[in-house]
């Protein structure tokens, strides 16, 4: 099964600890306001997710999407088809955007553009791992866990085909598996 992994870039100890704090931050942030919606990305967040809305001591609820980049071709204007929109209005709602990875940054850079829009009270973002290194957009993430080398990480969530979405750690996946091929448009071929 892990013959396709390099290396662990991210423990799961490490990933653990740092969701308490940002759970902690989170509920700092929060401990004002309504009640607080978080709405994760699928399926990428999910494993993230679960685990920050337990650290946060808040109150909290839950809505997911789902989007997909459209084809290869137009995948730099960061246009995203909405695959699964929200179940409900986010209108004078404190919404916390919760996403794996922030890479170009045009897929958060439109969900935000997209959720502005709905005239939520507030809008933030909360990212497990960040790769500066090829951002065409500039996006503000509000909560980061990591900030990460140019590698396509699997784990934690984040799969590769739709596999190792369980490992606990973020894993490298190994060059030659990866080949040339761009995150971009690996993604366009698979929803989150
Ligand atoms: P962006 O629009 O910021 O370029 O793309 C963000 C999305 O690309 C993420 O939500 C994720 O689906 C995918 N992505 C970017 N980098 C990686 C990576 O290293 N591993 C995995 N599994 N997905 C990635």
């Amino acid at each position: 099964m892990h013959s396709d992994l390099d290396r662990i870039l991210v423990s799961s100890w490490e990933i653990q600890a740092r969701v308490i704090e940002l759970g902690r931050a989170i509920s700092e942030d929060y401990a004002n306001t309504g009640q607080l919606l978080t709405v994760g990305i699928l399926k990428g967040s999910t494993i993230f997710m679960a685990d920050l809305v337990r650290a946060i001591t808040v109150p909290v609820s839950f809505d997911f999407m789902a989007v997909a980049s459209y084809g290869q071709s137009s995948s730099s204007s960061g246009v995203v088809r909405i695959l699964k929109d929200l179940d409900q209005t986010i209108e004078g709602r404190d919404v916390l955007l919760i996403e794996d990875i922030v890479d170009t940054g045009l897929t958060l850079n439109y969900l935000l553009e997209t959720l502005r829009t709905r005239n939520p009270a507030s809008l933030r973002v909360c990212v497990l791992l960040d790769k500066p290194d090829r951002r065409k957009v500039e996006v503000s993430v509000d909560y980061l866990g990591f900030e990460i080398p140019d590698e396509f990480v699997v784990g934690y969530g984040l799969d590769y085909n739709e596999l190792y979405r369980n490992l606990a750690d973020v894993w490298v996946l190994k060059p030659g598996v990866y080949g040339k091929k761009r995150n971009s448009e690996s993604r366009s071929q698979n929803s989150e």
